[in-house]
């Protein structure tokens, strides 16, 4: 289960929410003790995995706090993070102590000036701080740090954001797994919000082009996580390249992901609305035990209703028009 704690970020990235966010009152927001409680009960129904997202996670008060609270939940084995990485070294530490299991870092490019341009007003050098400080910490424990990459032509990206950028795309990613110990993982720009404005890269051509660069590549099939990404490993790099390809490579039979959004609503698929307003359960009142009975049920119906697959190739048959930050990416 994926859960966002907010909407608000501290950056901008083009594709997600270039504008900012619209404020809803904090009262329409869950509280840290009513996604805990939604873990519970999702617990109860074999939910093993959450991933704290958002919005950024650690923006909002009481994120670790929260960490702390999910690990501490009977039934919950493994609680990790996706982050944009800006406030990564200021919470490291905290996060460490609440018992996290994995860290994803999304970043996009690593040219100060395109990320500043991409994130609107990003620091690239505080966001590999924040990397290179939460490997050092974790070297030597299972909690693996990630990148994560939309899938962008960078070139074409510059351009358009009118800013110089010589660098060399893609490619350039590839220096964090050969340096550290990292998965960088790409992932398909999903026709989402402001991200329908952008053409992602073809995986194939990538992947292609990486084998014709480095003749050695070959897939790697270690286990890293359950998730959908493919995984390949170049001789001599340190982390392994991944291939997340929700649209292209449509991963839905395999897929058992459900989402969390900051109000409350669980969906069980990016591509559609449908799903269940778990607030108006834990707010309309009644004993713990009949909100628990009733939690229960809304999140197996929400569930039981996953559908085949998504329909990112057929936008017109999309229903879900909310934003990835509401969603939580
Ligand atoms: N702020 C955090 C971050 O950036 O990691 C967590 C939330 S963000 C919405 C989660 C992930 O969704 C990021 O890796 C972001 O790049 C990705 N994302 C945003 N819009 C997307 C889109 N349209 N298609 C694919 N990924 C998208
Ligand atoms: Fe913020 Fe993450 Fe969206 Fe970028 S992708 S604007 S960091 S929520």
């Amino acid at each position: 289960m994926r859960i966002s704690i907010t909407d608000r970020c501290n950056l901008r990235c083009r594709y997600c929410m270039p504008d900012g966010v619209k404020c809803v009152p904090m009262s329409q927001i869950l509280t840290l003790e009513e996604y805990a409680r939604i873990a519970t009960c999702g617990a109860l129904l074999g939910i093993r995995k959450i991933k704290v997202t958002g919005g950024e996670p650690l923006v909002r008060l009481g994120c670790c706090d929260l960490v702390r609270m999910l690990k501490e939940t009977r039934g919950i084995e493994k609680v990790t993070i996706t982050t944009n990485g800006i406030l990564l070294e200021q919470y490291l530490g905290q996060l460490a102590a609440a018992g996290i299991d994995g860290i994803n870092i999304s970043l996009d490019t690593l040219d100060p000036g395109l990320y500043q341009a991409l994130t609107g007003g990003g620091s690239l050098l505080a966001v590999l701080k924040g990397l290179e400080q939460a490997l050092q910490l974790f070297q030597g424990k299972p909690i693996p740090v990630k990148i994560n990459a939309v899938s962008l032509e960078l070139k074409a990206v510059a351009e358009g954001l009118g800013c110089g950028y010589d660098g060399p795309g893609w490619p350039e990613l590839l220096k964090l797994a050969r340096d550290y110990p990292v998965d960088v993982r790409f992932i398909e720009m999903m026709p989402i919000g402001y991200g329908k404005q952008y053409r992602s890269l073809s995986h194939k051509e990538v992947l292609a082009k990486l084998q014709e660069q480095y003749p050695g590549l070959e897939k790697d099939g270690r286990s890293h996580g359950n998730g959908p990404a493919i995984y390949y490993r170049i001789p001599g790099f340190k982390g392994s390249i991944g291939f997340i390809s929700a649209i292209h490579g449509k991963f839905c039979g395999g897929c058992n992901r459900i989402r969390l959004t900051s109000q409350g609503y669980l969906k069980s698929c990016l591509c559609y609305e449908d799903g269940k307003d778990l607030r108006a359960v834990l707010r309309e009142g009644g004993t713990k035990e009949e909100t628990d009975r009733k939690l229960l049920e809304a999140m197996k119906q929400a569930i039981w209703a996953k559908p085949m697959a998504h329909c990112f190739e057929h936008p017109e048959q999309m229903t879900e028009n909310k934003d990835m930050m509401k969603i939580g990416g």
